[in-house]
């Protein structure tokens, strides 16, 4: 089955995914990362939120997530190490340290 989730992201983006899995409980757990996300940022609670992608260096790793375009905090997307899917992870704050 499919499910189709719209979600408001900020005052200028709406985006809109559609999920595909074998059942309901599938297409649910696939589409956990945007049903689950509350639309607010989780430090500042503001809702002006940018989904974002970043990519290393080397190209090895991709990064995905919420990123608040007011406090700077991210609430990082993970994948399952078994590639079935992806889950939400908790908001962090602004990263204001040196990369080691
Ligand atoms: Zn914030």
């Amino acid at each position: 089955m499919k499910l189709k989730v719209k979600m408001v992201l900020n005052s200028k983006t709406n985006i809109e995914a559609t999920f595909e899995g074998a059942d309901f409980q599938d297409v649910i757990r696939d589409a956990g990362v945007l049903l689950e996300f509350d639309g607010k940022c989780g430090m500042c609670d503001k809702e002006e939120i940018s989904l974002v992608t970043r990519i290393t260096k080397e190209k090895q790793y991709k990064y995905t997530e919420f990123l608040c375009r007011e406090c700077g905090a991210r609430q990082p997307i993970g994948k399952y190490q078994d590639g079935s899917g992806y889950f939400l992870k908790s908001w962090e704050e602004k990263f204001v340290g040196t990369a080691q």
